[in-house]
């Protein structure tokens, strides 16, 4: 797509904060962080939304889901247990799908939001 934003961040025509890179994938540090830790993991292809993903792309949206514990990881937002093994940690994951879902960004993204402190997110 020529004028998405996104697509260009992924063809590096608009500079971004890469956390991870693959063939299929590209995660970047979200501009407007809503917390310490605010990330955006897309596809390189352009999908306009989540309501676009056809049954044959069900690989691709796992392998961006099954990223975000690993980004959460790196990034000092994993859950993990306290020594009385209460669980501690954690973030976000979350898709805005069209008007009424939030979504500004017309190419499929999946933010992961989290931090080592507390926060709270309006969305
Ligand atoms: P949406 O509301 O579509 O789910 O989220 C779009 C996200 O993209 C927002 O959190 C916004 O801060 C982020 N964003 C918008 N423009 C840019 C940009 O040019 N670079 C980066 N890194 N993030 C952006
Ligand atoms: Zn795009």
């Amino acid at each position: 797509m020529d004028n998405c934003l996104f697509c260009k961040i992924a063809k590096k025509q608009i500079p971004s904060t890469i956390v991870y890179e693959d063939e299929e994938l590209l995660a970047f540090k979200d501009i407007h962080p809503h917390a310490p830790v605010h990330l955006l993991v897309i596809p390189k292809t352009h999908i306009s939304t989540l309501s676009d993903c056809t049954a044959g792309q069900a690989p691709l949206l796992g392998k961006m889901l099954a990223l975000a514990p690993r980004l959460a990881e790196e990034h000092g937002c994993a859950v993990g247990q306290d020594e009385d093994g209460a669980p501690t940690g954690g973030y976000k994951t979350l898709i805005n799908s069209g008007p009424d879902g939030g979504q500004e960004i017309y190419h499929l993204h999946l933010h992961v939001i989290g931090g080592p402190h507390p926060w709270r997110v309006q969305r």
